[in-house]
């Protein structure tokens, strides 16, 4: 499969990025992740349907990022076509308190343009560092509130390349979970709705919500965010930090001081580093209390060893 020709005849139908061989560690927040094949920035929502035809009739895996905020891209890549939504399609529309975006605006900003217009509902998007399909995804959430909460309409897109208009309840958000995870439908837009609030007041709570993240998390460090969930009733930081694991080390990989449920990446961390201080984390928490601490950050992509 030659690259370039592929990429060649993929751009003469779009007016989105293409990039061979691209390292995806330049794409997450986590700074780490071997090549894509070929990742593509569409230009617009409506490249999708095209880029899944071409995806299909080439034998192209198709694999959709956000702004790779929440995942942990293996060493040897992920093969095929990578659609990243964050840089591409990112229009929001506000009509009176409903507003409706598109899947690859990042939530933080629209956060601070609802906050322009005395609208409330997102301030808790504000220190999240994902698009809003992303965020839909993963039912993301901060500060007691949720996608779910304020999300009206998922318009998303199949296999058979139909865009369909969902309400959330077809998508059975949870705690940072949806029916979205791993399967093969995507998200393109989605729809919320807000309530008239004071803007000086919704300003006030952002700035509140950033400065608990700026105390209590390694907000300018790569990292993609909580490792785990927490667990019923519990917290995976509590469980963590008891189990002493801030400042153990895998290479580049490193529990932050800051937070037990952090990861950060040092400089030249692998993915199989992460995957090793995961491991470790796991295994201290089930001996001290018997908890098995799942991930709630994705993992993806092929191994170093697998991709030759
Ligand atoms: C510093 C930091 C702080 C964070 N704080 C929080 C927090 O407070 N609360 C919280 O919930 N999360 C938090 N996160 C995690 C992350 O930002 C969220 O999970 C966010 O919703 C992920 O969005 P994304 O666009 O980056 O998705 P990605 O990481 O790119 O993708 C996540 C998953 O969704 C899939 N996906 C992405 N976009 C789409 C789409 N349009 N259609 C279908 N599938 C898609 C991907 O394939 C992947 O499986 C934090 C992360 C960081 C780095």
């Amino acid at each position: 499969m030659d690259l370039s020709i592929l990429a060649g005849e993929l751009q003469q139908k779009i007016k989105g990025k293409i990039l061979i061989n691209e390292p995806l560690k330049n794409h997450t927040t986590f700074r780490i992740g071997g090549p894509a094949d070929l990742l593509v920035v569409p230009a617009e929502v409506e490249e999708l349907p095209y880029l899944l035809e071409f995806g299909e009739e080439k034998g192209l895996p198709v694999t959709l990022l956000g702004n790779g905020s929440n995942v942990l891209v293996r060493d040897g890549g992920i093969p095929g076509l990578v659609i990243k939504l964050a840089g591409g399609p990112k229009q929001i529309q506000f009509d009176g308190t409903g507003v409706v975006a598109d899947a690859g605006a990042l939530m933080p900003r629209l956060a601070r343009e609802a906050q322009n217009r005395g609208l409330t509902g997102l301030v808790f998007m504000i220190g999240i560092p994902g698009t809003v399909g992303g965020g839909v995804v993963m039912n993301a959430g901060a500060h007691g509130q949720c996608m779910e909460q304020v999300v009206t309409r998922v318009e998303t897109i199949g296999p058979d390349r139909k865009m369909r208009l969902l309400p959330p309840m077809a998508l059975q958000m949870g705690y940072r979970n949806s029916s979205l995870q791993g399967n093969f439908n995507y998200v393109t837009r989605v729809y919320f709705k807000l309530s008239m609030g004071e803007k000086d007041r919704i300003r006030e709570q952002m700035e509140h919500n950033l400065e608990f993240r700026r105390q209590k998390q390694p907000w300018n460090r790569p990292s993609a965010g909580s490792v785990f969930i927490n667990p019923p009733g519990q917290a995976a930081g509590f469980l963590l930090d008891r189990a002493g694991v801030k400042g153990l080390t895998r290479g580049g990989a490193q529990v932050a001081e800051e937070h037990a449920n952090f990861i950060i990446n040092k400089g030249e961390a692998t993915a199989r580093d992460v995957l090793a201080l995961i491991e470790e984390m796991q295994r201290l928490v089930i001996k001290l209390f018997g908890v098995e601490l799942k991930t709630e950050i994705q993992v993806l992509g092929e191994d170093l060893n697998r991709r030759g």
